[in-house]
Order: C-alpha cells, then structure tokens, then sequence
C-alpha cells in the first residue's frame, strides 16, 4: 500500500469506523501478527540448514519468488521447484498463519475443542492438523539408550473411537474390558526408559507381549553393553538370552521392588504419568496412539514446551541433537 492511500486510510476512513469494527481491526490485526510470526519461524528454521532440493538432493538453487508468503526454491539440476515445508509433514496444509497458534495449543495439551476455539477452525481441522503435527514430533527419538534401561509394559483398552464400522457393539468410554486379566481388548504399549530420562515407546499390538515382538523394539536400541531392568516378566528373561545382554529382573510378586540401581521405578513413573496425561482425552483411538506417546514423550522431555519447539519439531528440525 503506498503513503498516500495509506495516511488517507488512517485519517479518513479508520476514524469512522464504529467501536465493534475498531475491535474486528483489533483483532485482525493481532492475527496477522500471528501469521506473520508463524511464517516467519518457518523461514528461520530452514535458513539456518544446508540447503539442498528435496527432490534430487542437488545443491545448486536460486530463489524463484514467494508463494503464499514463503520464499520458493529452483533447483538447478532437476529443475523443480520447493520452499522450507516441502517434504516435511505440513506441506501443503492450509492455513499456515494459524500453525503457531496450534503448536502454542499443542505445546499446552489443549483438547480440540478448546484448540479450534481459539483459532477459530473446524474441531475436524483441528483433528487433522493434530495428527500431521504430531506426525513431526513423533519422529523424534533417540537411536539408542545407554546405560540402565528400565522396560516395562503398560496396557490400554482398545479404542475404535471415530471408527464408524464397529465390529462389536459400541462400548461408553472409559468402560473396562469384559474379560479380567489380558484380553484381547487391551493394546500393549512397552516403554524402556534410561537412566539420564531418553525415552523410547512402542505400540506392541493386542494381547501379551511376545518375545519376538520385544527383540523387534528392544534389540537395535540396546547397545551390547546395556543393562536391561524389568520385572519378573519372563519374556524379557528370553530376549536377554538370546541378545547376550546384562538383565536384572525385579520380582513384584515377591515384594521385591529395588535392589539397589536396580528397579523399575522410572519407567512406572512414566507410565503413570502417561495415563494421567492421557486422560484428558477421553480415550485416544487405538491406530493414532503413537501419536500421542510421542506427543507425550516431546513434552515429558521438555522438547516441545512452547509453540516455537512444537512447530520446529512439527517440520522435522529438532532443537537438540539426540545423543547416540
Ligand atoms: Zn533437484
């Protein structure tokens, strides 16, 4: 907008707007503000790499103009074209100067309701948005936990919760499982925890653990010098065995519970904190609940306590470098 039409906006026609338009002015205003500041952070985080074309992975680029507010990419070699969200898990979704906003609701665990009130979305944009955001933070994990690792599972009643093709008669939530003990009805989730708080989760499957299934998540993040701890679990015994790793267990059932460092204190703690955690959304759908053991693990460690972190880790860039 140049001076002229500007200062005439200004003096003549902001002057004459009536007190509810003053507060829509407001209110847009602070919204650009958002958007601005959104946009902004996805330029910064991605000015700060190596570029290269996320195509043909080419290292000669030259900016090519802006589209819907970032700047765009051409890549000499393969001649496309890309800006800081291709190939990340927002590419091409809408709304981007609402992003900060929602990572801000994320970072605070707001349920949906309350996230698309604030912005001013549909709950069922809200809903979508939720899982590619938390697409990013889930991927955060680190490749391996040294030292004491504590493994323990949890269990969780299965939920088809937004499934409209339900194969047995639709249960209240927060209603327990028909059958006493492990029922097929129960999701297993394994954490393994270590000693400096590195967290790792796994959505097992229904029904109880096998050993199989745990050499698959346990093997390739235990290093050879690692000391598992669990409980009296014996399918933790065999993995062990056949890993040739350290294995201490803890036998509850014998009121055992710490032998000095070794106890599963700290991944039951997680647990615990997990549930509670979890509460807050009246039961999670059985096929999103990675997504929100990652969401957790990000904010058990810190990773994502504002909307900043939550949407650098949302576009794949983390703030910290995993130890390994
Ligand atoms: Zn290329």
């Amino acid at each position: 907008m140049n001076t002229q039409t500007f200062n005439a906006l200004m003096n003549q026609q902001v002057p004459r707007l009536t007190l509810r338009q003053r507060e829509q002015l407001k209110k847009r205003l602070d919204e650009l503000d958002e958007e601005q500041k959104g946009l902004a952070l996805i330029e910064l985080s991605s000015a700060t790499e190596p570029r290269c074309c996320p195509h043909c992975q080419g290292s000669e680029l030259y900016r090519h103009g802006q589209v819907s507010g970032l700047q765009r990419y051409r890549c000499q070699t393969c001649r496309r074209t890309f800006n800081a969200l291709t190939g990340t898990a927002l590419a091409r979704l809408p709304k981007k100067g609402k992003w900060f906003g929602f990572s801000e609701a994320l970072a605070a665990s707001l349920s949906l309701r309350r996230a698309a009130a604030g912005l001013q979305i549909h709950r069922n944009t809200a809903l979508r948005w939720r899982h590619r955001f938390l697409r990013g933070l889930k991927a955060e994990r680190p490749a391996a936990l040294q030292g004491i690792t504590e493994a323990d599972e949890t269990y969780f009643l299965e939920s088809r919760k937004g499934c409209r093709k339900l194969q047995r008669p639709a249960r209240r939530r927060g209603a327990k499982a028909r059958s006493v003990g492990l029922s097929n009805e129960l999701v297993c989730v394994l954490v393994a925890r270590n000693r400096s708080g590195q967290t790792l989760d796994w959505v097992m499957g229904r029904g109880q653990m096998t050993k199989v299934a745990l050499a698959g998540a346990l093997q390739s993040v235990l290093p050879k010098d690692a000391l598992l701890v669990s409980d009296g679990n014996p399918t933790y015994r065999g993995f062990a065995q056949d890993a040739h790793l350290v294995h201490e267990a803890i036998n509850l059932s014998k009121g055992m519970c710490v032998n000095g460092a070794v106890h599963v204190q700290n991944v039951n703690a997680y647990h615990g904190r997990l549930k509670q955690w979890l509460r807050r959304f009246h039961g999670v759908a059985t096929g999103y609940l990675d997504n929100y053991l990652g969401w957790f693990r990000a904010l058990d460690s810190h990773h994502a306590d504002s909307g900043q972190a939550v949407l650098s880790m949302a576009l794949g860039r983390f703030s910290y470098l995993t130890v390994t």
